[in-house]
């Protein structure tokens, strides 16, 4: 029988759990014994009793020893070394695994013989779509970012009219209308703002406008930026520069920016840079998404609240575990949907054909199989 482990999560700041009560007992029903680490769920609002109540057996750090047993091992984040060491070879492990920041733990992996699922990599394609923890996270994240700017924004987001006066509505510029920008959109119009998106796929202007945001037209230049697969491609350098130039017009009207602008497998765009800031006013909140692609403003750090020239930055790479409910409800999701497939009678039997598992899969016991991480 398949012996499934769900770990305590040791990232610093993680509060996130990789199994809900609600997914044990969908993986018991496939028939898996699924080990829970005691106080795995806790930060998340699952007590290790709800666990139990769903057949999941807990363990306490004395019976770790199920590191070595475990055929299978959700994760949010990475484990550490001394865990990954720990794995049987042929065990498989499937979480954000961040492969291109996690170099060193991908060799324990690949010299351990482990199966690594790296769900980050899973192909977009609407087969992938109930497995697709990236745009999970992301529409977490763009929700939270704008609760984040309204807390800290020196004014009410929506219009109001009191006997003292009439309070305006907050302009909000969203840069990057994907799944996390979208959600920034509707968030803030439920709040009242005024909402205006500055994307380069031109899909996205009726996305947009369909949610009652204004769109910003793109620069008129002869060369258009590509997509492929329905992902931007980087803009030439030519195009950016006019490409900031009608954002600083946007921007310096603007209460609130939202960054969640990205380009698959490269540094995020700069598309808003010092001379830029400088025309933002005092009390405007920049909410950095993107940060941990390289942000896609100037300055912004990773977790950190910078004030410069008045304008408040905020690093915010990690919005969905401060969601960490429906946050790690809908990671389980996504975990259970993609393996739930190649579990018959309690026994796993991943399809490496599979163009969800192939396009996930880092290695497989050990042999690597997505060559273009290693070749930096
Ligand atoms: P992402 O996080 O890679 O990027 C966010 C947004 O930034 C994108 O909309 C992109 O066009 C935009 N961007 C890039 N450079 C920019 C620039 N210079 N200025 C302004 N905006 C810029 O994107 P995502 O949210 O992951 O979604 C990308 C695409 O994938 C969308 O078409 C989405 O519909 C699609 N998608 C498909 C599936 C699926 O079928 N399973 C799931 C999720 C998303």
């Amino acid at each position: 029988m398949t012996k499934i482990l769900i770990p305590t999560e040791t990232s610093s700041g993680e509060r996130r759990v990789s199994a809900t009560p609600e997914a044990v007992k969908k993986l018991i029903s496939l028939g898996c014994e699924v080990y829970v680490e005691n106080s795995a769920g806790k930060l998340s609002g699952f007590s290790d009793f709800n666990y139990q109540d769903a057949g999941g057996k807990i363990i306490t750090s004395t019976d770790l020893n199920i590191w070595r047993d475990a055929d299978i091992v959700f994760c949010v984040q990475i484990p550490s070394e001394e865990n990954l060491s720990k794995l049987k070879k042929g065990a498989i492990l499937l979480g954000l695994l961040n492969p291109y920041g996690n170099k060193d733990l991908l060799e324990v992996i690949i010299n351990n013989g482990i199966s690594a699922l790296s769900l980050e990599l899973l192909p977009r394609i609407s087969r992938a779509q109930s497995s697709d923890v990236l745009s999970s996270q992301a529409n977490i994240a763009g929700y939270k970012a704008v609760l984040l700017a309204a807390s800290e924004l020196d004014r009410y987001f929506p219009m109001l009219m009191t006997a003292a006066g009439t309070v305006q509505p907050a302009k909000v510029v969203v840069l990057g209308g994907g799944v996390a920008g979208l959600q920034a959109v509707a968030t803030a119009k439920r709040l009242g703002a005024i909402v205006f998106v500055s994307d380069i796929r031109p899909a996205v202007k009726e996305q947009v406008e369909s949610l009652g945001a204004r769109f910003i037209e793109l620069p008129e230049i002869e060369e258009k930026p590509g997509e492929v697969g329905g992902y931007a491609k980087a803009v030439t350098p030519e195009f950016l520069s006019k490409q900031k130039v009608t954002l600083t017009k946007y921007l310096s009207e603007a209460d609130v920016a939202i960054c969640t602008a990205q380009v698959l497998g490269k540094k995020a765009p700069i598309l808003i840079d010092s001379p830029m800031l400088e025309k933002m006013r005092p009390g405007a909140v920049v909410i950095d998404l993107a940060v941990s692609q390289g942000g896609n403003c100037e300055g912004t750090k990773s977790n950190e609240t910078i004030i410069k020239d008045g304008v408040k930055l905020i690093g915010a790479g990690e919005l969905p575990s401060t969601v960490p409910y429906d946050a790690s409800s809908l990671y389980a999701k996504n975990l259970t949907s993609l393996i739930t497939p190649f579990i018959k009678d309690g026994v796993i039997n991943l399809d490496k054909e599979d163009e969800l598992i192939s396009g996930c899969l880092l290695s497989d016991e050990g042999i690597v199989l997505q060559d273009k991480i290693f070749e930096n």
